[in-house]
Parts: structure tokens; C-alpha cells; sequence
């Protein structure tokens, strides 16, 4: 076997990373599709506020009263319905009629155009993740098998994917469902349930607006979050699938688990960073990636005489290095050697508490003044966590500024 073991690993990883960059770009547009829906949502609580200013044939605690009475399950009932209506086509019409019915109550118009909304979201969603895991399959499936070909120099043969081949790996459920349905569930059932009870909250409560539309973006920006971690997840489960399917139809009969060298690689997944498993024992999340959510384990067609050839990141000094054919769990105790026992634990633990970590900085800073706090992020985690000494005294300084306040 004239197998390039060279390039071997880096090419499969390759794919992964590719994957990776793409799902940032579509995470963008989630966020984007998430802000238009709140805008719109929130255009609506503002129009409903004035109608019952103008018109006061419903008070808002007649309002209110209805909305205590109101069926929970109703929101997602009919969004069930909008959904149903929108595949036969007439789901605008459904929507004008109800609009301009008199006897349908203002908050029903609002609840309405809400539903429409989340309806219009969660299609979008499911339409952008449709594209992008069919995309995903295509090309992990052909790029894997043609990184096998090229790297064993055998010709295969293998069959390539046809659509419905493509459709049956898309619609594969995990844990009792596919992607479509989920992503509808989150919407109708999660976070159709959670604004409707914001509104119920901020209405009987006697909320304003702008508190109501806070409470309305705290539960989007969840919402956003969900989707983003969803999207991630699925589209990783899809290419695992896909990468297997790819090494069966090459003849590759076992596959290494390879791990991300970096600082903030999980410890389940650097343990099986090496590990070799049987292609037809694979199972997704156990021995196959992902493992967890944000996982970004690499699956490597494994032949017993191959040598791995890494490299990575130097995590202290930046640098890229080879480290050429060692596991995660060794390159650790190489960095310990290299940079003094601890030292990696510390760079693990600037990057696990970098988001209280900044917000502590900005404290700091407005509360002592730009002269006495590190200007920079980077070097505000290094006083902190590598001297002690300095640390110790900024954190009286704050103390005393806290006390003269
Ligand atoms: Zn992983």
C-alpha cells in the first residue's frame, strides 16, 4: 500500500474544519433571522398598545382577564394549524380573514401575528439547515472517499450518493427525531409557550413596552442560542453519517478517533483522541463524533501501519509546531514538560472563565481607572491568574475604591 501518511490525517481533518467555518457564516444568519422576528414581534406589542389607547371598546383589563383564561395550549396548537395551512396554500388568506374578523379579540390578532412570525422563522430556519446538511452530506461523503482513494492509491469504485441516498442520511432521527423536527419544535413548542407566557407576565402585571420587548429579546436571544446549538449538532451528526458511509463504501475498515489539539478540547474527547474503532461498530456519540454539542472529533480511516504526523498550536507561545505521531493525552504531558506542571491548566482555565473574566475587566477598569488595570484583555488574564502578587493588590485597590464610594 502506497499510502501517503504525510498529509493523511490533515486532509480528513480538513473536511471537519471546513464544515466548521461554514457553520459560523450560517450562525451569523440565524442570529440575523431571529433579530428580524423579534422586530417584527415587537412592532406588533407596540401597534397593539395603541390600539387599546385609541379604542376603548376592550380595556386592557378586560385584556388581561382574557389572557388568564386563555388556553396554553392554543399558541402552538395554531401554529400547528399555520403550518398545515401554509402547505395548501392558503395560510394568508387564513391570516386576513382572522385579522379583520371584529369579533376576534386584539389579543388574538396579536397572538396571530405572532404565531405568523414564528412561523415564518422556523421555515426559514428549516429551509437554511435543509441546504446546508444536504450541502454537508454531498461533500463529507465524496471529499472522504476521495481522500481514501487518493491516499491508499486503490480506485474503489465506490457509488456515489444519489438523492435519495442523500435524503435517507438527512432524515435519520437521533433520539427520536430528525432536524425539521426539531427545529419546529423549538419554535412552536418552546418558544411559541415561553413568549406567550412573557406576554401573560408583562399584561397582567401591568409591564411597559419597552419592559415587555426586553423580556421578548431575552427570550429570542435563547431562542437564537438553541438554533445555533442545533445547526451545530445536527450538522455534525450528518457528516459523521456521512464520513462512515463514505469509508464502508471504500472498504475502510477501521477508524481513529482524532481530537482537536487545543486547550479547550473536552476531557471525554481527548481520551479517545488515538483510539481505534471497528467501521462497523461505530456509534455517533459514543465512539464517533459527535460526542457532545460543539464536539470537533475527526474520524481518520486507521491502517495499523500508519503514523500520524500532528500539528499544533503551542498554546503559551502561539506557535505552530510539528509534534508528529503522539496522542492528546501525550502532547499535554509534553506542554507540562515544556511550559512547568499547571501552566496549560491555568491557559484551560483563562479560556473557560473568559466571558466572567471580561466582564470583571470592564469592572475594573471603570472602577480604578485605565492607569492601574492591563488595557488589553490578554494581558488583564495574565495579572490575574499568573501574579498573584499584582492580583492580590489590584483586588484591594478595588476593595478600598468599593468602600469610598
Ligand atoms: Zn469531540
Amino acid at each position: 500500500m502506497s499510502r501517503n501518511t504525510d498529509h493523511w490525517e490533515r486532509r480528513f481533518l480538513r473536511i471537519t474544519q471546513d464544515r466548521i467555518r461554514d457553520e459560523r457564516a450560517l450562525a451569523r444568519e440565524i442570529t440575523r433571522m431571529h433579530q428580524r422576528s423579534l422586530q417584527n414581534i415587537s412592532k406588533e406589542l407596540e401597534r397593539f398598545f395603541e390600539r387599546y389607547a385609541k379604542n376603548d371598546n376592550i380595556t386592557l383589563a378586560k385584556a388581561r382577564q382574557m389572557l388568564s383564561r386563555a388556553d396554553q395550549q392554543s399558541w402552538s396548537m395554531s401554529l400547528r394549524e399555520f403550518r398545515q395551512k401554509a402547505k395548501e396554500g392558503g395560510h394568508s388568506q387564513h391570516l386576513n380573514r382572522e385579522y379583520y374578523r371584529s369579533r376576534v379579540s386584539r389579543l388574538q390578532q396579536l397572538e396571530t401575528q405572532i404565531n405568523k412570525e414564528l412561523f415564518e422563522l422556523a421555515s426559514g430556519e428549516e429551509r437554511l439547515l435543509k441546504k446546508h446538511l444536504t450541502g454537508v452530506i454531498d461533500e463529507t461523503f465524496h471529499r472522504s472517499a476521495y481522500e481514501v482513494e487518493r491516499g491508499t492509491g486503490v480506485a474503489t469504485n465506490f457509488a456515489k450518493l444519489d438523492t435519495r441516498a442523500i435524503n435517507s442520511i438527512l432524515n435519520t432521527s437521533f433520539h427520536r427525531s430528525n432536524f425539521s423536527q426539531r427545529v419546529w419544535g423549538n419554535k412552536t413548542r418552546v418558544l411559541s409557550k415561553r413568549l406567550k407566557d412573557t406576554l401573560s407576565t408583562g399584561l397582567s402585571q401591568g409591564h411597559s413596552v419597552n419592559k415587555m420587548s426586553k423580556a421578548l429579546s431575552d427570550e429570542m436571544g435563547i431562542a437564537r442560542n438553541r438554533a445555533v446549538t442545533l445547526l451545530q449538532t445536527e450538522s455534525a451528526q450528518i457528516a459523521s453519517q456521512a464520513t462512515l458511509k463514505a469509508f464502508e463504501e471504500t472498504g475502510v475498515e477501521e477508524f481513529m478517533l482524532s481530537a482537536k489539539l487545543e486547550v479547550n478540547t473536552c476531557k471525554r474527547c481527548w481520551e479517545l483522541d488515538g483510539k481505534v474503532f471497528k467501521v462497523k461498530k461505530a456509534k455517533i456519540g459514543t465512539n464517533a463524533s459527535p460526542l457532545h454539542p460543539n464536539c470537533r472529533c475527526t474520524e481518520i480511516p486507521y491502517y495499523p501501519d500508519m503514523q500520524r504526523n500532528r500539528r499544533a498550536r503551542d498554546p503559551i507561545s502561539g506557535e505552530m509546531k510539528n509534534i508528529g505521531n503522539i496522542t492528546y493525552r501525550q502532547w499535554r504531558v509534553q506542554l507540562d514538560k515544556q511550559h512547568g506542571t499547571g501552566r496549560i491548566d491555568t491557559e484551560i482555565k483563562k479560556h473557560q472563565n473568559r466571558v466572567s473574566d471580561k466582564k470583571q475587566h470592564r469592572e475594573l477598569r471603570n472602577l480604578l481607572g485605565r492607569g492601574v488595570v492591563p488595557r488589553t484583555f490578554a494581558d488583564f488574564q495574565e495579572l490575574k491568574y499568573l501574579q498573584p502578587d499584582e492580583w492580590e493588590r489590584l483586588k484591594q485597590q478595588a476593595r478600598g475604591a468599593r468602600v469610598g464610594r
